[in-house]
């Protein structure tokens, strides 16, 4: 259930990001606490329990105030995942300052956000991910884990338009899921599906924070 009057976040932090196709772009983020998944390959478990109560206005104050000596224009809300709290009354005051909003979700939940840009990641066994999503999305992520086939990538190929890229992310930047992700990124060309690439997070090659 959304949590409507306060937000329970576990960082708000600068860096580049490191992820998708904003990779490398100066960013404001705030890690929401709290996830309805438990993905064994999860890099940010810590972020299931921790955290601290914060208003929305609280939140902009401490954005503002980060924003005078690391002057960029976008933040991005992520977690856990993001969703499981009201994100809208956050995001229009962001918006009122003129800030750009990318969210980051696995994609179990939606509701309507006045997001600039929604990246979703999918998680296994299922992969579900709500049917708004197929038009919303800008980037589908999806980790390569030791058992990800080229049906499913497939499958979450054709269930988006061409136009949004598939990125096959290695699962911790391990040599085996480098592989993987290439042997995938060549089955999917001679299947004849477009748009899937490999998507190495930034982060987990350089320091950047
Ligand atoms: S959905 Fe994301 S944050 Fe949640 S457990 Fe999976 S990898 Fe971690």
């Amino acid at each position: 259930m959304l949590r409507p009057h306060t937000l329970k976040i576990v960082e708000i932090f600068t860096s580049l990001q490191g992820e998708g196709l904003r990779q490398g772009e100066p960013t404001i983020f705030i890690r929401f606490s709290g996830c309805n998944l438990r993905c064994s390959f999860c890099d940010t478990k810590y972020a299931w329990q921790r955290g601290r109560d914060y208003s929305a206005e609280q939140v902009v104050e401490k954005i503002k105030k980060i924003r005078e000596r690391f002057p960029v224009g976008w933040v991005c809300l992520t977690g856990g995942e993001p969703l499981l709290q009201d994100l809208r009354l956050l995001i229009r005051l962001l918006k009122k300052e003129k800030f750009k909003v990318q969210v980051e979700t696995n994609a179990t939940l939606y509701y309507p956000l006045a997001a600039d840009w929604l990246s979703i990641s999918p998680k296994p066994k299922n992969f579900f991910f709500c049917a708004a999503y197929r038009r919303l999305a800008k980037e589908v992520k999806i980790v390569v884990t030791k058992d990800l086939r080229v049906r499913v990538v497939e499958k979450l190929r054709r269930a988006f338009p061409r136009t949004t890229p598939i990125l096959l992310q290695p699962q911790s930047n391990t040599r085996w899921s480098q592989n993987l992700a290439k042997k995938l990124v060549r089955e999917a060309l001679k299947a004849g599906l477009a748009n899937v690439r490999l998507s190495v997070q930034l982060h987990k090659i350089v320091r950047l924070r």
